[in-house]
């Protein structure tokens, strides 16, 4: 007897699972846009004191975090959603708002886990190509806005492309849409970009449209993917009880919040590491455009790059790891023939470059 499940499990994709987590410590990891830091020594002492009290729930209000998250981009704490990484806030987003008849509209490469949403909703998607840069092309989501249009989904900077719009572009792009469709900005890699300028920028736009939602992650600048932990700053308060709404009540363990409180009293720390990632995110594309390559410019804390038209994705990928180094390959990313590589230490960069330019050397 074969079980019988609901119809959208057929539907649903597979996320494209990261390998390379069995390997030894000497693998390069610079496939999933993880920090190459490990968490500061503050950070882990607070995760471990929270530890001690494991015997009891955590606080299903995330009192500390919501307050220091409050204080910081001074919004109320009502507005801000909390959740087992970001993507428990999308998926949340997307169980909210979609059901069969609606739509969703985004940008195609962009993270693979938009597609889960309409899939598991039976909501329609539609994916809208980026520009020649491998940007968003903002004009041509909004011709794709509907009457049936429930959530627009903009990746700012893109993942897997890195690219970034300047905010005035997504203003632009918000005063086009109407105020009952819910954007949510994906800012998972905000705190790397120059052409977005800081973290408090788009919090302004809050201000004027209440039905946009940044989305925000302390995995990525903030080195605690492990954790799970992600926020999002909500134009109105709807929003955030509906996706609390579809959601258990104890999303965030206690050593993540307490983590995550931690991690946001060491700004200073968390610039530090982005100058750094900047700083190889620099070398990085000038070494691959140095090979010749077609480099995306970034605003992330990753690289895109697209492979010569005669090389074979899965050889490159396999030579890479057979050297040490893990990358995503561009099949499971939207784009066959392309590389999203993840800034590591200055170690891994070089590492990575070297292994490149051997295999596309000795390649025909
Ligand atoms: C990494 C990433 C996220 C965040 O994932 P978490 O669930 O917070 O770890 C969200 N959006 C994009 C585009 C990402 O790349």
């Amino acid at each position: 007897m074969t079980l019988e499940f609901a119809q959208r499990i057929s539907r649903i994709p597979s996320y494209p699972l990261a390998d390379g987590y069995d390997l030894g410590s000497g693998t390069a990891m610079l496939a999933s846009n993880e920090s190459s830091f490990a968490p500061s020594p503050a950070v882990l002492d607070a995760a471990a004191r929270a530890l001690s009290g494991a015997n009891r729930y955590p606080d299903p209000s995330y009192s500390a975090l919501r307050r220091a998250l409050a204080d910081r981009y001074d919004i109320p704490r009502e507005r801000i959603a909390l959740g087992n990484g970001s993507c428990d806030i999308l998926l949340a987003a997307g169980e909210a708002l979609l059901e069969p008849g609606a739509e969703v509209v985004y940008a195609w490469p962009a993270f693979s886990v938009y597609p889960h949403l309409a899939a598991a909703s039976g909501a329609r998607a539609i994916e809208v190509a980026l520009d020649d840069r491998a940007r968003h092309d903002l004009d041509a989501i909004a011709t794709e806005v509907t009457v049936a249009t429930r959530l627009v989904l903009v990746c700012n900077p893109n993942n897997p492309t890195s690219t970034a719009l300047p905010l005035e572009r997504v203003e632009a792009f918000l005063e086009r849409v109407p105020r009952h469709v819910c954007v949510i900005l994906d800012e998972a890699y905000v705190e790397f970009s120059l052409t977005v300028g800081d973290t408090y920028a788009s919090v302004e736009l809050l201000r004027r449209w209440p039905n946009l939602v940044l989305l925000r992650t302390f995995s990525k600048a903030y080195g605690l993917a492990g954790l799970r932990v992600g926020y999002a700053l909500c134009g109105s308060e709807s929003f955030r009880a509906a996706v609390d709404q579809v959601r258990q009540p104890f999303s965030l363990n206690a050593a993540a919040q307490a983590a995550a409180v931690e991690a946001l009293r060491h700004q200073e720390e968390v610039e530090r590491r982005v100058a750094h990632v900047v700083a190889g995110r620099a070398e990085l594309i000038d070494g691959l455009r140095a090979l010749g390559l077609w480099t995306a410019d970034s605003d992330a804390n990753f690289i895109w790059t697209h492979l010569p038209e005669q090389v074979v994705e899965a050889d490159v990928t396999a030579g890479l790891a057979a050297r040490g180094v893990l990358v995503r390959a561009g099949a499971a990313l939207g784009r066959q023939g392309s590389l999203r590589v993840t800034v590591g230490t200055d170690e891994e960069n070089g590492r990575f470059l070297g292994a490149l330019g051997e295999i596309l050397g000795a390649s025909p």
